[in-house]
């Protein structure tokens, strides 16, 4: 379903007709291309505090013009806008230093170019200091409240990191086209248990070739016949897996379309049935080394109209299935070392929503699963187990809802637009790449910072 109002107000008209009337002012996303696949331009690398990453040889990764400006230097702004700034905020550890957070963006907010980056980087809550606890916690009300009023498709995220290392895979996506629909998220990234000078850029598990991350593994797709599922292969197949692609029987012409052009495999199996996990494993004798759980259904009612059949089978689809079959390929061994679960939440399922009581209910728990055998399945079987959450994307499911609904749920967030499936599928692809062993437990919202549950 196309966004007419986005591309009205890409026009010199739309543009002053809807200023004039105070209406939303949504920017045209750059999104990854293979002609354009970086955002092209300068990176500031900015301090607030004392810090002890060592924040530059990693940044100087991400394929940009990095400009590093030494703490306490005066800033020269230049004649070229930075389309991208990383604000090292980790030394932060009273109200004195936290004003340097101010200091440091405040003279450059305003230059960052149009659907530029600011990521904000901050320490794990530290249980034994509640001064440094209390203005680390506060870096994420300003990270939101940035996101919240900066306009211009320009995003704003906060990382807590320890090992600049580890975050590499993280800086390379939110430094890019890919994280176009990704704001106001606070992302949690792990020591990554260690360094290897031997490989690649240093990180344990680094893809020899970042263009490929995913050359030589296998991913299975849930719920591939269309929709974000689809996306989700095309975006693996990208990155160079070997796609799996499942649906139900009945989309079986559409599952194979899809496979076939992604030279990829197909299997026809509803995810509900009890043997699936036997299924899929039989179907992957050698192993597998992604699986995205994306297959959901909706049957909505509000609770005093739902039969128990309306909830039993969203809760079945959504969440039985899910904890089934990654229960059944973790204990077999079909996922390997080194594998990677994504699943798929909602913001409903962190809001809520009236109708949805079986829907949220579902999606909540998938928050639950990661965040429970996330650190174990890593300790247990080098897997880590990680969600999106998806806020309003322009699918068929979102088409067939109500226009006026329609229109709220596109442009209540803070770049007044819906996502596109590929939104979903990059920080899927974020996820699932070798290089983000230490991103693990998270539950990341593709949503465009949707003012529902922010
Ligand atoms: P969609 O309805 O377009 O596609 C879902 C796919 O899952 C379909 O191809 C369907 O056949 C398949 N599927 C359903 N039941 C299955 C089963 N039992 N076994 C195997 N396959 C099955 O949906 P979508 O919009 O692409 O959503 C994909 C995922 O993202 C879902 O989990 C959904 O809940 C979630 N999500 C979507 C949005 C959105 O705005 N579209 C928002 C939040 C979350």
């Amino acid at each position: 379903m196309a966004d007419r109002y986005l591309s009205f107000t890409g026009t010199a008209p739309g543009r002053l007709l809807t200023r004039r009337l105070g209406l939303p002012q949504p920017a045209r996303l750059r999104r990854w291309s293979a002609e354009q696949p970086t955002l092209q331009g300068r990176l500031l690398h900015l301090t607030a505090g004392k810090s002890d990453l060592d924040l530059a040889p990693v940044l100087a990764l991400a394929g940009l013009d990095l400009d590093l400006v030494p703490a306490g230097s005066a800033l020269d702004l230049g004649t070229e806008n930075p389309v991208a700034v990383v604000l090292d905020a980790t030394g932060v550890h009273d109200v004195d230093s936290l004003a340097e957070v101010h200091a440091a963006l405040h003279p450059v907010v305003r230059s960052v170019a149009g659907s530029g980056r600011i990521v904000v980087l901050g320490s794990p809550p530290d249980p034994a200091d509640h001064h440094r606890a209390a203005v680390q916690q506060g870096l994420e009300g300003f990270v939101r409240s940035l996101g919240k009023e900066i306009g211009r498709g320009r995003t704003v995220n906060l990382v807590r990191l320890t090992d600049a290392r580890a975050a590499e895979s993280t800086f390379r996506f939110l430094l890019s086209p890919r994280s176009a629909y990704v704001s106001g998220q606070v992302i949690e990234v792990g020591d990554g248990g260690g360094t290897d000078a031997g490989a690649g850029s240093g990180v344990v598990g680094a893809p020899a070739d970042w263009g490929r991350p995913l050359a030589g593994r296998t991913a299975l797709i849930t719920g591939a016949a269309r929709g974000i599922g689809e996306a989700v292969a095309a975006t693996l197949a990208r990155d160079g897996a070997r796609v799996v692609c499942l649906d139900v029987p009945a989309a079986g012409a559409d599952l194979d379309a899809v496979a076939a052009r992604l030279g990829g495999v197909a299997l026809a199996l509803d995810i509900t049935a009890d043997d699936a996990g036997a299924r899929i494993a039989d179907a992957l004798p050698e192993g597998l080394d992604v699986l995205v759980h994306n297959a959901g259904i909706t049957r909505d009612r509000r609770l005093v109209n739902m039969p128990a059949e309306r909830w039993s089978s969203v809760l079945d689809v959504n969440l039985a299935s899910v904890l089934r079959t990654t229960d059944a390929l973790l204990s077999g061994g079909t996922l390997r070392p080194g594998g990677r679960v994504v699943a798929t939440a909602s913001i409903a399922g962190i809001a809520g929503n009236a109708g949805q009581t079986n829907y949220a209910a579902s999606k909540a728990g998938i928050v639950g699963l990661v965040r429970s055998l996330g650190p174990r399945a890593l300790s247990e079987y080098g897997v880590t187990v990680n969600a999106v959450a998806p806020g309003f994307i322009e699918t068929r499911m979102t088409a067939a809802v109500p226009l006026f609904i329609r229109e709220a749920g596109r442009r209540m967030n803070s770049l007044a637009q819906g996502g596109l499936p590929v939104d979903v599928a990059e920080t899927t692809a974020w996820f699932a790449s070798p290089g983000s062993g230490a991103v693990n437990g998270q539950v990341v919202r593709v949503c465009g910072q949707s003012l529902l549950g922010a």
